[in-house]
């Protein structure tokens, strides 16, 4: 079969949550035995969000390949079980570069290079990329931002070209609106949903689908008036209410028939009920808590929940696997001293120390983790995380006052965080840390070892920096024990301290490979070393 193409879209305003719908529409897809994946095209100029502040766009996701992406490719992942590459998110940036380096290279000789067809048709070349090779029967494809914006109309125009040229059956497109609850009037309204699908549709793309978001119920009546004005049948507007977890959604909308009603138009001969027996069990587990853990999220960006989307989605997995609830304190680490680290961390069951890029808020972190091995709570660092716990045990047990990583104090002398040496000659900032999935031998007899159950793991990674292998000896002596080493390059990718209840740093990034039916053991580990 070819690939069949659904488009979704979004109106009124942003965050409506297309994400979670595309993947939960997936999920029921796939859980019907299709074969699906998700693909994300963003309006912004950024070849990709790596770049980007997470304070301005949430967590950067790094696919197995290596490309640093958009936090919905995290959803996609989570809720589907399968990868995601480079190919799955897409921005403007990405689409112009490609355009611009094909006219200096003469590809367009004589012509005008124009927004269409140029730019469209690059747009569609990519949207279809993933129907090449036969693997997938149905693909989604999330377009960001918001109908109406001018970044997004070059995706929209696309959009427009594909449904005329593919066959009636081969696509549809799907729109997600608001329908705002004014108390005032105690009335839902759904004039916005009204001019957000006329935008749609001056732009010829007449949606087949809408899915409205809502805090009341709609009632048919109004589920009538909106297909009514909106041109679409009666039926095909369904309802999309706030739910208590996003793992519930797939449920809501297979409620809601939204499944149905894609293989329905896409002419699928799909009659299997969706099959979501372990995402049952998983969200049976989630919602009966047995008991409570709470755990210290230490890092700079905790004021926006997305900067750490997939640590906090990987909590909630282990949590349940667990049988717990998990409640997250976030801690943001410039406010921790020497002297109040305890106000803010007593009383907790485990603390993570997140992420990170730059210099503020590292001293804070260091107090941190000296607080989590001294008292010994469970410790799990990630990353810069990892590299901090480096640095608290070179200074407070080996006794190095200045240790330091050189990223914030390149004139320390004792650099046990450094540079890798590929890093050295780069210059660029854009895509060009150690990125994606890399191989890891763990050396037996060590907790993470034991924790993982075999030797050889993959995990991904986003640095620059890593454990400065001149001092490993120092380490190794000191008990701080590197536990798992990149068997090529042999460098330093996770470290443990045997003496402690649980104490683990990560150079990688565990978190991007936690799903709710495979939590990831290092998360599930820490949560139950939290508990004891
Ligand atoms: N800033 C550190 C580095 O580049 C850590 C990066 C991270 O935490 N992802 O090595």
């Amino acid at each position: 079969m070819e690939s069949k193409y659904v488009f979704i879209t979004g109106g009124v305003v942003s965050s409506l949550g297309k994400g979670i719908i595309a993947a939960s529409l997936a999920k029921l897809l796939q859980a019907r035995g299709l074969r699906v994946t998700i693909q994300k095209f963003d309006p912004y100029i950024n070849i990709d969000p790596g770049t980007l502040n997470p304070y301005e766009h949430g967590e950067c996701y790094v696919t197995e390949d290596g490309a640093e992406t958009d936090l919905d490719l995290g959803h996609y992942e989570r809720f589907l079980g399968v990868h995601t590459s480079q190919a799955n998110n897409v921005t403007t940036g990405r689409i112009y570069n490609t355009v611009i380096t094909k006219e200096r290279e003469g590809a367009y000789l004589g012509k005008t290079v124009q927004i269409v067809p140029h730019i469209t048709d690059e747009i569609k070349r990519r949207m279809t990329l993933l129907g090449q090779d036969g693997k997938y029967d149905i693909i989604l494809t999330e377009i960001g931002g918001t109908v109406g914006d001018m970044e997004s109309q070059p995706f929209i125009e696309a959009v427009r070209q594909l449904q005329w040229e593919l066959p009636e059956e081969d696509c549809m497109s799907i729109h997600l609106t608001l329908v705002p609850f004014l108390n005032a009037a105690k009335e839902l309204k759904t004039k916005p949903t009204q001019h957000s699908v006329q935008k749609l549709q001056q732009s010829g793309v007449q949606p087949d689908v809408i899915i409205c978001r809502t805090e009341h119920p709609l009632s048919d009546d109004i589920k009538r008036k909106v297909a009514l004005f909106c041109n679409v049948k009666p039926g095909h507007v369904i309802q999309s209410i706030d739910a208590w977890s996003i793992y519930q959604v797939p449920l809501n909308m297979h409620a809601e028939h939204l499944d149905e009603l894609v293989v329905r138009k896409l002419q699928i001969e799909n009659f299997n009920a969706p099959d979501l027996t372990r995402w049952n069990e998983f969200l049976y587990r989630l919602s009966h808590p047995s008991r409570e853990v709470d755990i210290a999220l230490v890092g700079k960006y905790v004021s926006l929940q997305d900067a750490y989307k997939s640590i906090l989605e990987a909590l909630v997995h282990a949590g349940a696997a667990n049988d717990c609830k998990v409640n997250v304190h976030t801690v943001l680490s410039d406010d921790i001293t020497e002297e109040n680290v305890a106000d803010y961390l007593k009383g907790m069951n485990g603390i993570l120390v997140a992420p990170g890029f730059g210099g503020r808020g590292l001293e804070g972190k260091v107090h941190a983790i000296r607080y989590a091995r001294e008292n010994n709570i469970p410790f799990l660092g990630i990353c810069l995380g990892m590299q901090m716990c480096v640095v608290e045990f070179a200074r407070n047990v080996l006794g190095y006052a200045d240790a330091a990583s050189t990223e914030l104090y390149p004139d320390t002398t004792h650099p046990v965080i450094d540079l890798m040496e590929e890093q050295k000659k780069t210059t660029m900032k854009g895509g060009t840390m150690r990125l994606g999935a890399y191989d890891c031998k763990l050396a037996k007899g060590t907790l993470a070892y034991d924790i993982y159950g075999c030797e050889n793991i993959s995990e991904r990674h986003r640095h620059r920096y890593e454990f400065n292998a001149k001092y490993a000896k120092d380490f190794a002596e000191a008990g701080l024990v590197a536990s798992g080493h990149n068997p090529q390059t042999g460098l330093t990718e996770i470290v443990e301290l045997p003496t402690h209840k649980f104490f683990i740093g990560s150079q990688f990034h565990p978190e991007y490979k936690s799903t709710p039916e495979k939590p990831h053991p290092l998360f599930r580990r820490f949560i139950q070393a939290a508990l004891q």
